[in-house]
């Protein structure tokens, strides 16, 4: 099939065109030459992206895909599933279209794709970079072998407001920790090769600011200033471009006044001439006809005009440049070389994925079978998500011990296949997920009372009395409580941080058995712990762990696995509390040393701390750090980097792991700086009574920032450094920079 195709393309296509199939020649000289043949209509064609199938997240697009794809008028498809039907896509726009140029074929491949790994803030809670990437690279693999060839992640908006349905997609809230992640989940889509057959083109979204809607609505406004966008929103987005992410998804919301689709600051100014990016900006969901919804667009050919002006290179769903472009492109409105540098950067992720040299390179059914769901998939599945798995509270209950006779596994995600796989979860299928009761029953054979107690929406409490009796009956309580999968994720934004339905009811009926309760939150983002908390032994969150939950809970729950993940998000009391995060300022009136004051920044109801600090996370061992040592206390600008150690000791009885984080604070400066901002973390193993040395470097450049005048760097001045497994750490130190 492929010999008679190239055949075929070596006798139709022109001269110029046929080095599009030439091993020799340079991507950018093969699109070059590829454009020089193309018309208008046909380069705009590139621009236009549609989902193949109904409905997802918006309006659908009412135009026939097929014959549309025959005449070259679409140069990307979203939400084609399966290997067979990727090949018939590609095959119709191959054969069919002049020039015979393959389709991008996209899917939000978020935290897995037929193997479901946890949720993307679940993993930042794992702080372990290295099996992030391998993660990826296993969603890319499976995901690639599908016929797939682009993903619309990673999602790299800082989130700090839990209200926000999204929060459950992203690393959580510090650009330092976000861009680390963003960075791992990158390298894992796109590994060093996009032409492999096991990597998938990288789309980092969703720029910019959406993690900062007003009150935590999805899709709202967003107010921030440009310096809070560069020094906290943009970061993780410049971390994944300079890895290499080949594109980026413009956001629903506006910032400033200008929706994110048609805003020249972000896609032209920041985007290509701060960071030349080189890649392609594709439009989020029909936001390009929403333009007009805004208030930013009269129709949709102006909102063509505006979005394709300002920058963005492919709309999805909204049937506007491809439709429009070409027009204004002949009425002058628009230059061609506009057009060219977008079909063309369109055409050289065609060219880099390797499309035009085998456009069936990854629509193949046999590897498709032999990829998807392999043991050695489950088993990094598994493993990630214990790893992801964080300890808030343990008054000794657990890990379980080996004696324990009878547990009763209470609460709706105890055994609810599809709620456990989270938001987002791909091809990801209920049947094949492993729940706690199946891996529980499997490792206390005869010992687990089972009763479901109520489900997580609604009043209904007539499981209740089922509980109670399985508590009763046993010797401790499990209680899985938290959302189903779509509590959290898009359009999933609250007002409470509560446990939904009668959930707190359910867990005070155990309470009242008096049984050692440990509670599991199984949630897209921090639930509130204020009550649940308190009537808990011990409180694990492994979060919506994917299709491994089972296995990988049980690995902690009895010690297999002694837990080390640490909060990626601060864990509020209350909503009343949000936004809450640890990198905020200090105000004119922080708390006071005298008690007696009235006058500071306070709440009368709540503390302005959170229940749990970013950073925070418990072992089954301990840790003790100490012997903090500067080799210097002055940095020089131009000097060598001052090197920070700390010895960290593992102080209990069990091998474990920790997350040595260093943080900084810039003690004045020509704006006013956060309180504290996380600098530097290495996740280490430490054997029990083993103590190690660890070592960080910091450089001038780390401690830069967006100065008064709006220009990048730091600030020669006093600096305090705070290393510690959370970001209330105390062991500190002083220096200067010069
Ligand atoms: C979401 C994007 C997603 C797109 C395609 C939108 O509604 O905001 O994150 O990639 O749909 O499914």
């Amino acid at each position: 099939m492929l010999r008679r195709l190239l055949l075929v393309l070596s006798l139709v296509l022109p001269l110029a065109a046929r080095a599009a199939s030439a091993g020799s020649a340079s991507v950018d000289e093969r699109v070059r030459d590829l454009l020089a043949h193309m018309t208008i209509e046909e380069k705009a064609g590139q621009l236009a992206q549609f989902s193949s199938w109904g409905e997802l997240t918006g309006p659908a697009a009412n135009t026939p895909l097929g014959p549309r794809i025959e005449k070259g008028e679409i140069g990307s498809l979203l939400n084609v599933t399966g290997a067979a039907a990727s090949r018939k896509w590609q095959e119709l726009a191959v054969t069919s279209s002049r020039f015979h140029i393959p389709l991008l074929l996209g899917y939000d491949v978020i935290h897995g794709f037929r193997t479901v790994f946890p949720i993307p803030l679940a993993s930042a809670a794992s702080w372990d970079l290295d099996r992030i990437e391998h993660a990826e690279h296993i969603a890319a693999a499976e995901a690639a072998s599908t016929g797939l060839n682009w993903t619309f992640a990673p999602m790299v908006d800082i989130a700090r407001d839990p209200r926000w349905g999204r929060v459950a997609e992203g690393a959580g809230e510090d650009p330092f920790l976000g861009s680390a992640v963003a960075r791992a989940r990158v390298r894992g889509f796109q590994g060093s090769d996009l032409a492999a057959p096991d990597t998938i083109l990288a789309c980092v979204k969703h720029f910019a600011g959406y993690g900062a809607v007003q009150a935590g609505r999805d899709y709202f406004t967003t107010d921030i200033t440009e310096r809070v966008l560069r020094d906290v929103y943009l970061p993780p987005f410049h971390a994944a471009i300079e890895a290499g992410a080949g594109s980026i998804m413009a956001a629903f919301n506006d910032l400033d006044g200008t929706p994110a689709s048609a805003n020249a600051l972000l896609l032209d100014r920041i985007l290509r001439r701060e960071w030349g990016f080189k890649g392609f900006v594709v439009s989020d969901w029909g936001t390009v006809r929403e333009l007009m919804i805004h208030g930013y667009a009269t129709d949709l050919k102006d909102a063509a005009t505006k979005a394709f002006r300002a920058g963005l290179d492919m709309d999805m769903q909204a049937d506007a440049l491809g439709k429009y472009v070409p027009e204004l492109v002949r009425a002058g409105v628009i230059p061609e070389s506009r057009l060219d540098a977008a079909a063309g950067a369109i055409l050289a992720a065609k060219f880099r994925l390797g499309l035009f040299d085998d456009p069936y390179r990854y629509s193949d059914e046999a590897r498709e079978k032999a990829t998807l769901l392999t043991p050695a998939h489950l088993d990094a599945a598994r493993d990630l998500a214990r790893r992801s798995c964080v300890l808030l509270k343990n008054n000794g209950v657990l890990p379980l011990a080996a004696t324990v006779k009878s547990i009763a596994l209470v609460g709706p995600l105890a055994d609810n296949p599809r709620m456990q796989l989270g938001a987002w979860h791909a091809q990801g299928r209920a049947e094949e997920a492993v729940t706690l009761r199946a891996a529980l029953e499997k490792q206390f054979p005869g010992a687990v009372h089972f009763a479901a107690g109520c489900d997580v929406r609604g009043d209904d409490t007539s499981g209740f009395a089922a509980a109670r009796a399985a508590a009763q009956a046993s010797d401790l309580v499990i209680a899985a409580l938290g959302e189903a999968d779509d509590q959290s994720g898009e359009s999933s934004s609250r007002t409470s941080l509560d446990f939904t339905g009668p959930q707190l009811a359910l867990l005070r009926e155990l309470h009242a058995a008096g049984k050692p309760i440990v509670l599991l939150v199984m949630a897209g983002r921090p639930l509130s712990l204020e009550q649940a908390g308190e009537l808990a032994d011990a409180i694990l969150v492994p979060w919506h762990p994917g299709t491994m939950a089972g296995p990988a809970i049980v690995d902690v729950l009895t010690g297999a696995y002694n837990p080390s993940g640490h909060l990626p998000i601060s864990w509020p009391h209350s909503v009343g509390q949000v936004p809450i995060f640890y990198a905020h300022k200090n105000s004119g009136r922080p708390e006071p040393q005298n008690k007696n004051d009235r006058f500071y920044s306070h709440y009368l109801d709540a503390a302005n701390t959170p229940q749990y600090s970013f950073g925070y996370g418990l072992s089954y061992t301990t840790f003790a750090f100490d012997d903090l040592r500067l080799d210097t206390n002055v940095l020089k600008t131009a000097g060598t980097p001052l090197k920070i150690t700390v010895r960290v000791a593992n102080t209990g009885q069990r091998d474990g792991e920790e997350v040595v984080q260093l943080y900084v604070r810039d003690l004045v400066g020509s704006v006013t700086r956060p309180v504290r901002e996380l600098k530097g973390f290495q996740k280490i193993p430490l054997a029990a009574g083993e103590s190690r040395d660890v070592t960080f470097s910091l450089t001038p450049a780390d401690l830069a920032f967006w100065r008064a005048d709006m220009t990048f760097g730091a600030e020669p001045g006093d600096f305090e450094v705070f290393v510690g497994d959370n970001s209330d750490a105390e062991l500190a130190a002083k220096f200067k920079l010069e």
